[in-house]
């Protein structure tokens, strides 16, 4: 049966109403289908798209299997139907009813002449990316055009019948449209342009997306590469081609080989960070910043095979988001170091911890995609653990082996957990009880593992020093192995630690005097952080539980509607915006607080001063850490912890235009890791983590024998 979710990843960043209702109705009507399951449908699809009328206006001609007597396709609500040829019909909410006579057996087809106005709103500079694509299905402006698979910009086929499509895309000289499958054409006359693409394996509904475009390209084997870019962009092609070859290479000697024909970049007129089956659509701010090659493309090559590729069965749980980012963001930190691919497991942890830990935590298992920051703590960060202690289980060679036999078994396939933990058991030579037991401890029901260390001593054992001392894990338990590394000064010694109940002991034999001991100490184990673990940082204001938001007294007066942007960016949408005298007013106990300028009044200007000398602020200066101060900045955003309270504060120093503060407002919701961050002209200048306290798992013996 077709399902919405094999194209998981273009589709897996929006709740569309729409999809869901196609989805819905697939379920009622694929009984009545079976007869012709195994022929397809054919669509030879012309349209053309009107840009001053925001319309697009189509000619399907469907060509039908044997037999077939009726059908449905779907349109997005409000499309007009011309025409229709070769069927009587019904027009009901969208979905036309198509009804041709059976008297001849022979191959049929129909001809659907429709147009429809997308005009969908778009914001080019949205305060917070947690909803990339802001839900906009299909919009049409002066140059380009954005539909979404689920626009019903051409008639969706509800039947569950394998379909290609030969697409042809006319529009205004110089606007070429770009979608899955194979380019055959980008041809211009005197007035107009013709894109035709050829779709031999739909992953799902089709997305389409067309632009005023500079077209670059190469061939890597027999795949083309692409980009898509507006002319203000086009020199920035060679920097994607050569990415995309790189990164192709790399999960072709990884996992097998690359299964589209092409992969391309494509430019969006507004935010966007998605992924299709061999494309991928960004947006024009976001192809300008210099890392994107190395990461979110990165990514998005990567879901060509997983995801894109190897299909997700979504009825158990989202694996594709978690393998994609274990085997391109996490694994490109640890093709630079350790201890990058360190810090980037302890900010995945940092993320659980603080926004998804608790009462917005779920199992993977219920994992879709991604929808708010909780849900991509879980299902993206959560998911790429699973993996990585599995790997650390199991060894590379076999879980890297496991994921070959994946792809070579399962390219077009819908897949679930299962299948993976097959892969593993077989190559990990794991027995059924291990895998379950893994399986269901971490992908069907929620949370982490609570440790902690206890009664640690020193003894002698046969002359040498013996460290001795317990783990211990709270409710909900799990079977896992926890790394236990004791240092001396010359050496240190590692040990797994076999934790599946409430205690398990350990020892440790050094050959010198041991200093230290440490359980997890390099962040292999899917657990909840302590809060000495994890610096002040503005995903920990995000995380934040209870915020006070206070706008310093005599603000001027857009600086409130600008403080709720930057609240609505930082997770806090919703909550009360106080003044200085409210402020005063109230009980803030334990609160955490947001200052938006400089407080005025005693109670703000207390705090403040309490964080002693790590920072110094004014209304006209500031300096949070060495380069991090006015002399470079017009703005600031620091976070400080006090007492495991967390205080911070924006301050557009005394004279920045407001144009600048609103620009600066909206960078913050990115930079989630940091804590010190100061911007001029609202470019970053300056940026840094707080210092963290310490951990419970670390533990100094002194000077023990
Ligand atoms: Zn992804």
């Amino acid at each position: 049966m077709v399902s919405d979710f094999r194209q998981i990843y273009s589709l897996c960043r929006l709740r569309p109403a729409f999809i869901f209702a196609i989805a819905g109705l697939w379920i009622l009507f694929a009984t009545a289908f079976d007869s012709v399951a195994q022929q397809n449908i054919h669509h030879e699809l012309e349209v053309e798209i009107l840009h001053d009328a925001k319309t697009l206006r189509g000619i399907d001609t469907i060509h039908l299997p044997e037999g077939v007597s009726r059908l449905r396709a779907a349109f997005r609500p409000g499309v007009r139907i011309l025409a229709v040829e070769g069927a009587t019909h019904t027009y009901r909410d969208g979905v036309l009813y198509l009804n041709l006579e059976t008297s001849d057996p022979s191959p049929k087809s129909v001809v659907l002449r429709y147009e429809g106005v997308f005009d969908d709103p778009f914001e080019a500079e949205p305060f917070s990316m947690d909803n990339p694509g802001q839900g906009v299905m299909g919009t049409i402006t002066q140059d380009a055009a954005f539909f979404l698979a689920g626009s019903g910009w051409y008639p969706v086929i509800l039947e569950d019948t394998a379909e290609t499509f030969r697409v042809s895309v006319t529009a205004p000289k110089g606007i070429y449209a770009v979608m899955e499958g194979r380019l055959e054409t980008h041809a211009d006359d005197a007035e107009k342009s013709l894109s035709t693409w050829s779709v031999s394996r739909p992953s799902g509904p089709l997305a389409m997306f067309a632009g005023r475009y500079v077209v670059n390209e190469r061939m890597h084997d027999k795949v083309r590469i692409a980009t898509y870019f507006f002319a203000a962009n086009a020199g920035l092609a060679t920097r994607y081609l050569d990415a995309v070859q790189r990164h192709i290479t790399r999960y072709e000697t990884l996992h097998g080989p690359y299964p589209f024909d092409k992969f391309a970049v494509v430019e969006n007129f507004f935010p966007t960070g998605y992924g299709f089956p061999s494309y991928t659509l960004l947006g024009s701010r976001v192809l300008r910043l210099p890392f994107i090659p190395d990461t979110s493309l990165r990514h998005e090559v990567a879901h060509c095979w997983w995801g894109n590729g190897v299909f997700v069965d979504a009825a158990g749980g989202n694996w594709c988001e978690g393998l994609t980012t274990y085997v391109a963001d996490y694994l490109s930190k640890e093709e630079h170091s350790f201890e990058e691919a360190r810090d980037y497991r302890l900010r995945t942890l940092e993320n659980y911890t603080l926004l998804a830990a608790g009462a917005q935590d779920f199992p993977l298992s219920t994992f879709r995609s991604r929808y708010n920051p909780a849900s991509q703590a879980v299902g993206y960060g959560k998911a790429m653990f699973v993996f990585h202690m599995m790997r650390l289980w199991i060894g590379d060679k076999a879980f890297w082996a496991a994921l070959r036999d994946i792809y070579a078994e399962r390219l077009y396939q819908r897949t679930s957990w299962g299948h993976f933990m097959d892969a593993f058991a077989e190559r990990g030579g794991l027995s059924r009880d291990e895998v379950r037991t893994f399986h269901n401890q971490w992908i069907t029901r929620p949370g982490a593992l609570q440790l902690a260390m206890d009664s640690l001593r020193v003894v002698s054992a046969a002359d040498r020093p013996q460290v001795e001392g317990i783990l211990i894990q709270k409710s909900p338990r799990f079977n896992v192995r926890v790394p236990v590394e004791v240092t001396a000064a010359s050496a240190s010694r590692r040990e797994n630690v076999y934790l599946d109940d409430a205690t398990a002991t350990f020892s440790i034999r050094m050959q010198g005097a041991p200093r230290t001991v440490a359980a997890d100490p390099d962040f292999d184990v899917f657990r909840l952080l302590y809060p000495e673990e994890i610096p002040a940082t503005i995903n920990a204001v995000k995380g934040s539980k209870s915020l006070a938001a206070v706008l310093a007294e005599d603000s001027p007066a857009p600086w409130v509607e600008i403080f709720r942007g930057l609240l609505m960016g930082l997770n806090h949408g919703d909550i009360e915006i106080w003044s200085e005298s409210s402020f005063a007013a109230e009980d803030t106990a334990g609160k955490d607080i947001l200052f938006f300028g400089m407080p005025k009044r005693e109670k703000g200007r207390n705090l403040l001063s309490a964080l002693g000398d790590q920072a110094v602020l004014s209304a006209g200066a500031f300096q949070v850490a060495e380069d991090i101060s006015n002399r470079n900045a017009d703005t600031m955003f620091a976070v400080f912890k006090k007492n495991q309270r967390l205080v911070a504060m924006f301050l557009p120093v005394a004279g920045t235009d407001v144009e600048t503060v609103l620009r600066t407002a909206r960078k913050i919701t990115h930079y989630g890791r940091y804590g010190l961050l100061s911007f001029k002209d609202g470019v970053n200048t300056g940026k840094g983590v707080g210092e963290i306290s310490g951990s419970p798992l670390v533990v100094d013996l002194g000077d023990n024998p």
